[in-house]
């Protein structure tokens, strides 16, 4: 069974040392303003907030499972999950936050580029 509150998964370690490789610099557990979660990788200079989000959590459109038993709770479940995450982006734009959400399934150094981007443009 996977568990939720995951921290440091094999995805998000290999999306660090890419930005690290890429020279990006970042922080670790900054607060969503508002709440008690935090923000996986984020730039606080550039406000650019990375979120690396599990394929099925998440619900990857690549990856995405519906269980079958106690398929209703799961259902919630998810469903829930997707509205934290609607919530989490709308108070991180709202305090003038870019979001980039990466799936767990992308290659590491692609999404270190697309965070990049991000950046720079924030930068723009
Ligand atoms: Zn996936």
């Amino acid at each position: 069974m996977q568990r939720q509150a995951r921290r440091d998964t094999a995805p998000e370690v290999a999306l660090r040392a890419a930005l690290w490789r890429l020279g990006l610099r970042y922080r670790l557990h900054t607060r969503v303003p508002g709440t008690r979660r935090t923000i996986d990788i984020a730039f606080p200079g550039s406000r650019v907030a990375v979120f690396i989000d599990g394929c099925f959590w998440h619900g990857c459109p690549v990856h995405a499972t519906s269980p079958k038993a106690n398929a209703a709770w799961w259902a919630d479940k998810l469903a829930a999950n997707a509205a934290r995450d609607r919530d989490t982006n709308r108070r991180l734009e709202s305090a003038g936050w870019t979001i980039v959400r990466v799936w767990e399934h992308e290659e590491a150094a692609d999404a270190a580029v697309a965070v990049r981007e991000a950046i720079v443009r924030r930068k723009a």
